[in-house]
């Protein structure tokens, strides 16, 4: 029985994981890689003490870290999926795609999220050439240039925003006629001399050589499908955490993120935590992921000493 299984390796796993080997918590991480979203970056700007790192440069770090003070103390299991996670008299039981079963007194539950992805022709192909789901990591690459973003909920105008602040133009394309986003965002971004905004319109391809050079979209009121030139496409169409194996054992917010108490990372089943993109917190970054992680591993630590 392991002190601790962490599932999911990305920074709030990875940053778990290294505190756990300093206080000694016999610890089992399962996770499918180490580094988690931001590995398919070009170039991550914010991670506090590199000014620039590429997302696959940042992932090594992770490992070597890890590598460096694990000793038999975490057990990394690598390239597994969880599937599922049980309540047992002891503890949590973890079972594998591959059907191997891993036992914990305790669980850290920092599987992650992933983007809702454009689901139209072109996307997937010019995903990282033009097509980003991270304004914030890759905004700056667009500087005087053409971008539409795609989605009109907060993040859409909040991307919107930051965008402002490098592109030459942005458009935003929103699936209905009223926007989801908060009224004094919307007004904010309608303000912007820069910014165009097109309700009631859905995209329906991406154009490109190499790179984007358009997107093709449906007009609903006119059924028309227009051409915009732009050489990049933000897609905020929400994120879908990673927490199918959880649902039943932890309480889940309505887009299906695991709750948890900011003080501590605690879920609403004791002896199970949880920390970055797969819960309800309200900023997703990998510093914040970092330390939540860190956060989790705290209280973890001292609930198994008195336990
Ligand atoms: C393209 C892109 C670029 C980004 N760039 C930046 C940036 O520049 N700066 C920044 O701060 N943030 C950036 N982000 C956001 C940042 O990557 C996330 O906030 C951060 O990775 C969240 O960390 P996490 O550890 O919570 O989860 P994740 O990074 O999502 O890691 C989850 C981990 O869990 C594993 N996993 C998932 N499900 C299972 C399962 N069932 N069983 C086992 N393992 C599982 C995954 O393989 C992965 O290792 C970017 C995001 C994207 C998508």
């Amino acid at each position: 029985m392991n002190d601790l299984i962490i599932i999911g390796g990305g920074p709030a796993g990875v940053a778990a994981a290294i505190y756990a080997a300093r206080k000694h918590l016999q610890t089992v991480l399962i996770t499918e890689e180490i580094g988690g979203q931001s590995t398919v970056s070009e170039g991550i700007e914010n991670w506090i003490g590199s000014p620039k790192v590429h997302g696959q440069e940042l992932a090594k770090m992770f490992r070597t870290h890890l590598d460096a003070v694990k000793s038999d103390i975490v057990r990394l299991v690598l390239h597994e999926r969880v599937e599922s996670l049980a309540k047992t008299a002891e503890g949590f039981t973890a079972m594998t795609k591959s059907g191997n079963a891993y036992t914990g007194k305790t669980v850290l539950i920092v599987s992650g999220a992933g983007r809702r992805k454009l689901d139209v022709p072109g996307a997937e192909k010019f995903e990282n050439k033009g097509v980003t789901y991270c304004a914030s990591c890759d905004g700056p690459l667009f500087a005087d240039m053409d971008v539409a973003v795609i989605g009109g909920g907060n993040a859409g105008f909040e991307t919107a925003l930051q965008l402002l602040a490098y592109a030459k133009s942005v458009t935003l394309l929103h699936r209905h006629k009223e926007f989801k986003a908060d009224a004094v965002t919307v007004e904010k971004a309608r303000e912007h001399p820069n910014m165009r905004i097109l309700p009631h319109t859905e995209p329906t391809e991406v154009m490109g050589e190499q790179f984007v050079t358009g997107l093709k979209y449906r007009d609903k009121d006119t059924d028309e499908i227009k051409e915009l030139p732009v050489t990049g496409i933000f897609v905020e169409a929400g994120v879908l955490p990673n927490t199918g194996f959880a649902a039943g054992l932890v309480e889940l917010d309505e887009v299906k993120r695991i709750k948890t108490d900011p003080h501590n990372q605690r879920t609403s089943t004791e002896g199970i935590w949880a920390a970055g993109d797969c819960t309800d917190e309200l900023y997703h970054q990998n510093n914040i992921a970092a330390g939540d992680g860190v956060k989790a591993l705290e209280d973890i630590y001292l609930w198994i000493k008195k336990h």
